[in-house]
């Protein structure tokens, strides 16, 4: 099969032949439709996700269509039309026995711990505890663009953060996992700040229902401002971007008893940041929440939230290219000036 292989770091993926996957016991093979270009799949480029081993095929945002089972797949069937989280559960043990397959000790995380999308086939394990069928009313590019970045946006907001119509929630960070949440927070009922340091962003931000917009570049104190708007402080706040002074915006933003949720994956020198821990989590008596991921379970409550029609991803859909296309979007990604998802389309 067709497939780009990231070969070096930092280099142009390869479009070669390469071996057709195997079907894992357990697991199906499918043959790739669409595949969203996640700003994860760029930091495993960039040689930052420590996790990948070369050669290696990039992609975890993917719709298709089953072509192989194996034989101890039983609810996945030749044929059905599916996407899966990035982070799949094994299913088996206790972490995913009670629902919280984003944990599991023994996880696969297509993409990045096996070979991902970025090709005509791929194969994922544990298929009937993670694989999804997409409803007809969700059409190929919306379901690769829920990805991992929609999916880990409604984790947030709805799951972990449990965001109410009428509540404020500050967005820091307008890349495609903030969109997205700002996206959901608005379907939500939301009043939803939305903070980036790129006006194109912003602007896609307040497309998407953003009620406000803040240029952090522009402003001196981003928290503050935040705290202005909101008379006090936003109910909850999602950090997007992993970086440690967003970090701090999105905890100071907070009104007393507020929830803070980590969605950006904090790599490198953002890996341990300080924390103000006597102003902001001790006196304002925060709640801190990491979040990752979307078990397969709740990807109905997502379908049934989009069939309301309160919230629509194909907005958010801005750019489609060939797979031998991708290269070039990751140095485009390099300037942090992307806007809205991109998705791969041809093969
Ligand atoms: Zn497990
Ligand atoms: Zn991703």
């Amino acid at each position: 099969m067709k497939a780009a292989l990231l070969e070096k770091f930092e280099q142009p993926l390869t479009i070669t032949q390469v071996k057709d996957p195997v079907v894992p016991a357990d697991g199906v093979v499918i043959d790739v439709s669409v595949c969203g270009v996640c700003r994860s799949d760029w930091h495993g480029w960039k040689g930052t996700n420590h996790v990948i081993t070369l050669p290696h095929v990039p992609g975890h945002e993917f719709v298709g269509v089953v072509v192989e089972t194996g034989p101890d797949c039983k609810r996945i069937k030749k044929g059905d039309r599916v996407t899966a989280p990035v982070i799949m559960g094994c299913g088996q043990c206790s972490a995913c026995s009670a629902g919280h397959l984003t944990i599991c000790d023994d996880q696969y995380v297509v993409g990045f711990s096996g070979w991902g999308a970025f090709a005509e086939r791929v194969a994922v394990p544990f298929a009937d505890a993670n694989v999804v069928v997409v409803p007809e009313n969700i059409g190929d590019e919306v379901a690769a663009a829920l990805g991992c970045r929609t999916t880990t946006a409604f984790a947030a907001v709805v799951d972990k953060a449990q965001v109410k119509a009428g509540e404020s929630l500050a967005v820091h960070g307008c890349g495609g996992v903030g969109l997205s949440a700002i996206l959901i927070g608005a379907a939500i009922g939301a009043e939803v700040i939305a903070v980036d340091i790129v006006d194109e962003k912003l602007s896609l931000a307040r497309e998407l229902g953003a009620t406000h917009v803040i240029n952090a570049a522009k402003v001196q104190d981003v928290a503050e401002a935040i705290r202005d708007l909101t008379g006090g402080g936003a109910q909850a706040s999602i950090e997007a971007l992993g970086i440690t002074e967003t970090f701090h915006n999105s905890l100071r933003c907070l009104a007393k008893l507020g929830r803070h949720v980590q969605i950006g994956q904090p790599l490198d020198s953002h890996a341990n940041p300080p924390i103000p821990l006597l102003e902001t989590i001790y006196y304002r008596q925060l709640v801190v929440m990491g979040s990752r991921g979307l078990p397969a379970h709740r990807f109905g409550a997502l379908f049934n939230l989009l069939a309301t029609g309160r919230a629509d991803m194909t907005r958010l859909i801005k750019n489609r290219v060939s797979l031998s296309e991708v290269s070039d979007i990751f140095v485009q990604m390099n300037n942090h000036e992307d806007v809205g998802m991109t998705l791969v389309n041809r093969f």
